[in-house]
C-alpha cells in the first residue's frame, strides 16, 4: 500500500487510471485526437494577455492565435474548459460566432481560409478558473500567500490541459512554430515569471504588465504563469553552444538557502549537456523559478518546491542512498527540456518518451558526477517503484497515457538498452543523436524506436514491442547439469531474443537465448549462475 502511494505521489500526471475496458467518450476524442476541424490550421504563434486579480480569484484576458491555412476550411476548433468563458471572437475586426460541445468549440470563420496564407484570429476569455487541489497532478491555478501575507500564484496543467486557463489548439503535436508572448498584468507590488525572456515591463498607477516571449516552439502544457514578491539572480553558463543565461526567482523569504541549493542548476546542465547535447532553448534561456507546488517542466522556467533539499520531498525514491546526492526536482524537471520540451510527443500514449528517458537521466546525472555504479545502483532501485498493471503506451487519440511505469519502467528499460550497446561513447552518441536528429520536433514513440534501433545497429523491434506495449517481463528459465547450461526465454512476445549477460563462476558470458531450449557447455562445471542484474529480465533455475 505504502509503495503504491508512494509511487502515485511520483507520477507527475492528473490523468486517472484507466484500464483496458475503459470507454472513452466523444469528449476524450474531441481533446485528444487531430480532429478535422483542427486538422486544417496549424499555429505559427500564440499571443496570451491575460489579467490576473488575485483578490477575486479570476482572469481576463485574449489570445491572438497565428496560423497557416492547411487545407482552405471554415470551421476551427478551440478548446476552453468551463467554467472558463470565451466572451467574443474577432477575425480582421469582424465577430465570429461558434457552436460548442463541452469544452471544444466550433469557430464559423466568415473569411474565405486559402491554402497557405498566414491569419490571425482573437479569443477574448475571462473567468475563474479551475483551482488544483493536488498540483501539479489534477491542475489549475494554485492561489497561496507567502509568508509576508503577499500573493503566491501559479499554475500547472500538464494532465488537465492549458485549456483550464486559456484557449488554444490544445493537442500536443501542435506547438506554435515562431513561440509565444506572454504578456501578464499583476499588481503592482507582484511579479510575473513565464516562459522565455522578459522583453519589457509596462507600468500603471497599480499594475505591471511583464511580457515575456519564447522565440521556440512550445509545447501548451509548458506555458506558466508564476506571480510573487520574487528575488532575482542569474549567472552566464559557459555552455556547448556559448554563453547561455540561467536565472534564478525565489520568494524573497528563500532567498538564502535557494542561493545554495541552486548550485545544482549548473551541474545539472554540464551533466546534460554531455549526456544529451546542447540545452535545446538558448535563444529563450534558462529559468529555475520557485512555484507553490512541487515542480514542473514548464519549458525554459522550470518550477521549482521541492523545499531546498536533496531527494523527491527529502526522500531517495531509489532506496539506495544516491537519490539523496541530488535535488530531485531540479534534476528531473530540468531532464526535460530534453525529453519533453525539445522532443515532444505527439500523442501523450507515448509519454513515456518525456518520463522514461527524464526518469533515466537522474542516472545519467549520477553517473557524471559519481561514476557509473552509483548510476547502476540508483536506476536499479528504481525497479521498486515498477507496478507492471499495465502498458507504458496508452491508447492514442483520446487522450490517454499508459501506465506510471512509463517513468522507472522505462529507465530501467533504456538502462538495458545501454548494456546491449556495450559502448557508452556510442550510447552517448545516440542520445545526443536524438536530440538533434528531433530538435524541437513532436514525435510517436516508434521513431524514437526505430532511431535508436538503426543507431546502435541492433533490432529492437521485439524489445520494445514487449517491455512499451505488454506488461510481461521477460524470463530466462535455465538449468544446470555438471558444465551444461540449458536455457530459454519464457513470458516473451514473438521473435523477442535480447541476449544478456551472464555471471558463470564470477565471470561475465553473453548468452543468446530464444522461446528454443539452448545447451551451452562451459569449460569448468558450473558453480554459480546469474543474470546481470543491469538486464531488466527475471530468471528462473527449473532445475
Ligand atoms: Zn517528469
Amino acid at each position: 500500500m505504502f509503495k503504491k502511494l508512494l509511487f502515485i505521489s511520483i507520477c507527475f500526471l492528473g490523468v486517472t487510471s484507466v484500464f483496458p475496458q475503459k470507454k472513452f467518450t466523444r469528449a476524450d476524442t474531441l481533446i485528444g485526437s487531430i480532429t478535422p476541424e483542427r486538422a486544417w490550421w496549424d499555429v505559427t504563434h500564440y499571443h496570451l494577455k491575460v489579467k490576473v486579480n488575485p483578490s477575486e480569484k479570476t482572469i481576463e484576458g485574449s489570445n491572438t492565435i497565428s496560423y497557416k491555412v492547411l487545407e482552405p476550411k471554415e470551421v476551427m476548433q478551440i478548446d476552453l474548459q468551463a467554467p472558463m468563458k470565451i466572451d467574443k471572437i474577432l477575425q480582421d475586426g469582424k465577430e465570429i460566432f461558434y457552436t460548442s460541445e463541452g469544452n471544444a468549440h466550433f469557430l464559423k470563420l466568415q473569411k474565405k481560409q486559402k491554402k497557405g496564407k498566414e491569419e490571425k484570429i482573437t479569443i477574448y476569455f475571462s473567468g475563474k478558473p479551475i483551482e488544483a487541489k493536488r498540483p501539479p497532478w489534477d491542475g489549475g491555478f494554485t492561489w497561496t500567500k507567502d509568508s509576508n501575507g503577499k500573493p503566491f500564484i501559479a499554475t500547472s496543467n500538464q494532465g488537465i490541459g492549458s485549456s483550464v486557463w486559456w484557449p488554444l489548439k490544445d493537442h500536443p503535436s501542435e506547438e506554435p512554430d515562431n513561440g509565444v508572448t506572454i504578456s501578464v498584468t499583476t499588481p503592482k507590488d507582484l511579479m510575473d515569471i513565464s516562459n522565455g525572456r522578459l522583453i519589457k515591463v509596462i507600468e500603471t498607477d497599480t499594475t505591471k504588465t511583464w511580457v515575456w516571449q519564447v522565440v521556440n516552439p512550445i509545447n501548451a502544457y509548458g506555458v506558466d504563469i508564476n506571480i510573487g514578491d520574487y528575488v532575482h539572480w542569474g549567472e552566464k553558463y559557459k555552455g556547448e553552444k556559448g554563453p547561455l543565461d540561467m536565472d534564478y526567482y525565489v520568494l524573497r523569504e528563500n532567498e538564502a538557502k535557494a542561493k545554495e541549493q541552486f548550485k545544482q542548476a549548473p551541474m545539472m546542465m554540464e551533466a546534460f549537456e554531455h549526456w544529451f547535447g546542447p540545452y535545446p532553448f538558448y535563444e529563450d534561456g534558462y529559468k529555475l523559478v520557485e512555484a507553490p507546488y512541487l515542480g514542473m517542466e514548464h519549458q525554459s522556467s522550470v518550477t521549482y518546491g521541492n523545499n531546498f533539499e536533496n531527494g523527491y520531498l527529502g526522500r531517495d525514491l531509489s532506496g539506495t542512498g544516491w537519490g539523496l546526492k541530488f535535488d530531485f526536482i531540479i534534476i528531473h524537471e530540468s531532464g526535460h527540456e530534453w525529453f519533453a520540451n525539445n522532443i515532444t510527443n505527439k500523442d501523450v500514449a507515448d509519454m513515456w518518451i518525456h518520463e522514461g528517458f527524464t526518469a533515466y537521466s537522474e542516472n545519467l546525472y549520477l553517473d557524471y558526477f559519481f561514476g557509473k555504479i552509483a548510476s547502476s545502483e540508483y536506476v536499479l532501485g528504481t525497479r521498486n517503484n515498477i507496478s507492471n498493471d499495465r502498458p507504458i503506451i496508452g491508447v492514442y487519440n483520446v487522450d490517454n497515457s499508459g501506465s506510471g511505469d512509463m517513468y522507472y519502467k522505462g529507465a530501467n528499460i533504456l538502462h538495458t538498452v545501454r548494456q546491449l550497446i556495450e559502448n557508452d561513447e556510442k550510447w552517448r552518441s545516440i542520445l545526443r543523436g536524438l536530440n538533434k536528429q528531433f530538435y524541437h520536433q513532436t514525435v510517436t514513440s516508434r521513431q524514437i524506436e526505430e532511431y535508436i534501433s538503426k543507431e546502435s545497429g541492433i533490432d529492437l523491434t521485439a524489445f520494445w514491442n514487449q517491455y512499451l506495449r505488454t506488461t510481461k517481463i521477460p524470463k530466462v528459465e535455465y538449468s544446470i547439469k555438471g558444465n551444461d547450461l540449458k536455457f530459454r526465454y519464457a513470458n516473451t512476445v514473438e521473435n523477442f531474443d535480447v541476449p544478456v549477460i551472464a555471471i558463470v563462476n564470477d565471470k561475465e558470458e553473453w548468452i543468446f537465448p530464444t522461446s528454443e531450449w539452448k545447451t551451452k557447455t562451459f569449460a569448468q562445471p558450473i558453480e554459480t549462475f546469474q543474470i546481470k542484474k543491469d538486464f531488466y529480465v527475471n530468471s528462473e533455475n527449473l532445475k
